[in-house]
């Protein structure tokens, strides 16, 4: 073991994977590097975090995790510049909404250090894992789990902050087809929606299914009480442009607050971009679809940025999306890459050294 300046203890692998790793096929989060990060909590207290060689964790079968599936996640990327310089974009806002999370998961909260100098750590560990070849970056998971034993449906007294990063490819899957659910529902009122938390996600793969057997790659969630209104997609937040208006609903207990939907709209703004906030209905979108001045819809998160809609179904009726030379999707994206890769003034302060 060796002790970093910041207090982190590294043990380091006896060997590499990296040399098996094929650089120019990532798929998306497939591989993970030699090391993760990890951090317990025990007898009422985060203890110190650790990077240790990457491995499988024991826990015991009464573990709460497997039971009431107390566990929360975050998303977020490390990018390395032309000189070699890593980077990561605004992980303090993932800090804060791990935090936010786990308030709602009734998970202890973790101190910022333990977060950041963690993080910081293993990605100085890590740095041969950022990849370089264009639009590929390290995709970094922090997650916490209940790793406390009993059957008792009441929370954990005993937890595992972990951190596990895999390099990826660039993310660009061609444009998706979507459908606007009008049955199921993702999160709802008073509920944890606006939470990372891992239940949200398992409740999404059965319609999720159930579109890709229509034809469909993705669902587009509407509000859980009258599926009038558009939320958001799976792990991203939803943006529609209608003429040259760029609409996103409000963030809420249903809507998850995207790191990336909120540095959009900063950009947007900045850029002269005309944005609204506020609730979007479906059938204001059909008849956008209808009457032309629907120009564009994409989806907005970390893995892809953003993630261009080419249709949408709607009742049986699928409606395309024009074509656009210059659209926000490929400004926004532009805007966005150059700050995390380095290559553009960062004005908004949202460039973070790995140092
Ligand atoms: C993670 C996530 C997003 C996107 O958040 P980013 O911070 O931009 O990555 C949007 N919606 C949901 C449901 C998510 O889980």
């Amino acid at each position: 073991m060796e002790t970093m300046t910041n207090n982190v203890q590294v043990e380091k692998a006896k060997t590499t994977k990296i040399h098996d790793v094929d650089f120019d096929n990532l798929s998306f989060g497939s591989v993970y590097t030699d090391h993760i990060l990890v951090c317990d909590y025990v007898d009422g207290a985060w203890q110190s975090p650790k990077v240790i060689p990457y491995q499988p964790i024991t826990l015991d079968p009464s573990a709460k995790i497997f039971h009431y599936g107390q566990s929360i996640f975050e998303g977020m990327k490390a990018y390395k510049d032309a000189d070699g310089n890593a980077w990561l974009f605004r992980p303090l806002d993932n800090y804060k909404r791990l935090n936010k999370s786990a308030k709602r998961l009734a998970i202890p909260e973790l101190p910022e250090s333990h977060f950041m100098d963690g993080l910081t750590t293993l990605l100085q560990v890590e740095k041969d894992w950022i990849p370089t070849n264009p639009g590929s970056s390290l995709y970094v998971r922090p997650f916490i789990l209940a790793s406390g034993n009993g059957f008792h449906a009441s929370p954990a007294d005993e937890y595992k902050f972990i951190i596990a990063c895999a390099p990826s490819g660039s993310y660009f899957s061609g444009k998706v087809k979507v459908l606007i659910e009008e049955t199921y529902s993702r999160a709802a009122n008073g509920g944890v929606g606006y939470a990372k938390a891992g239940g949200n996600y398992a409740g999404q793969f059965y319609p999720t299914q159930l579109a890709i057997d229509k034809g469909y790659q993705q669902v587009i969630w509407t509000d859980d009480n009258t599926h009038e209104y558009i939320e958001e997609a799976g792990a991203m937040n939803i943006f529609i442009r209608i003429n040259d208006t760029l609409i996103t609903g409000p963030t809420s207990d249903r809507i998850l607050d995207g790191i990336t939907r909120k540095s959009i709209l900063q950009i947007a703004e900045d850029q002269g971009i005309a944005t609204e906030v506020r609730k979007i209905t479906v059938s204001e979108v059909v008849e956008a679809a209808k009457n032309g001045t629907l120009k564009e819809m994409f989806g907005a998160g970390t893995a892809a940025v953003v993630s261009p809609i080419a249709a949408f179904g709607y009742k049986g009726t699928d409606y395309d999306l024009p074509e656009l030379e210059d659209s926000y999707a490929t400004l926004l994206k532009k805007y966005i890459t150059d700050v995390q890769y380095n290559r553009s003034e960062d004005k908004f302060g949202w460039r973070y050294p790995v140092q």
